[in-house]
């Protein structure tokens, strides 16, 4: 359900713009709120979380679906480990609905569903690899488990099946997140231009980090 923030975006301690295609880390201490805007509308925000502390805990898909009984995410979702903690809560959300099923982007699955000529195409596997290196948090391909879509719309049809609709989000839309322990955030700003996540056209999305 959309539901506005009570923050000041001006109260913000940290503000980044995550250009289209690039990945971004960082760490946000337990009580920290972050906030993901999608500036320009229709943009996939791939998001890993993991424990600061013991990264093998890590955000689990298939449990925080379990716990809250529900495929997607909004506002009172919490997102739970493979060992069931609780990562972060959604405490705001005015895009309404977020995607656990659909995955990262990798170029071997964009040469499966598409052709074979997207092999060399930027994907998020990659970026999630270059965030990784890049924030230094010993991170590596196995780290690359099942991933939130923040933004991204992925109807489940009556007959089961998973389709890569339209979007949406809008120009400005932002979820946010409290996190309930120090968690790493590992983001990859979706490049993907096979399909609709990104209507075609990737964009930025905005990070803030407000204190809690
Ligand atoms: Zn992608």
């Amino acid at each position: 359900m959309p539901t506005e923030s009570l923050l000041d975006p001006a109260g913000a301690i940290y503000r980044h713009t995550i250009r289209a295609g690039d990945p971004w880390s960082r760490v946000l201490r337990a009580g920290q709120i972050l906030r993901i805007t999608d500036l320009e509308g229709n943009q996939a925000a791939d998001t890993l979380f993991y424990d600061a502390h013991d990264p093998e805990n890590r955000y689990s898909a298939s449990d925080t679906i379990r716990h809250q009984a529900a495929l997607y995410l909004t506002t009172g979702s919490v997102l739970r480990s493979t060992r069931g903690d609780a990562l972060l809560t959604i405490i705001a959300d005015t895009c309404g609905r977020h995607d656990t099923l659909g995955g990262a982007c990798s170029r071997e699955s964009n040469t499966m569903r598409y052709a074979h000529d997207t092999l060399h195409m930027h994907a998020c596997r990659d970026s999630f690899l270059r965030g990784a290196q890049e924030c230094g948090c010993a991170l590596g391909k196995r780290d690359i488990t099942c991933n939130i879509n923040f933004f991204m719309n992925v109807p489940v049809t009556p007959e089961g099946k998973l389709t890569f609709a339209d979007g949406i989000s809008a120009p400005g839309r932002y979820v946010e997140l409290r996190a309930e322990r120090d968690v790493l955030c590992l983001i990859s700003n979706c490049p993907q231009l096979n399909n609709p996540c990104n209507a075609y056209n990737p964009t930025p999305v905005e990070v803030r980090i407000f204190e809690g």
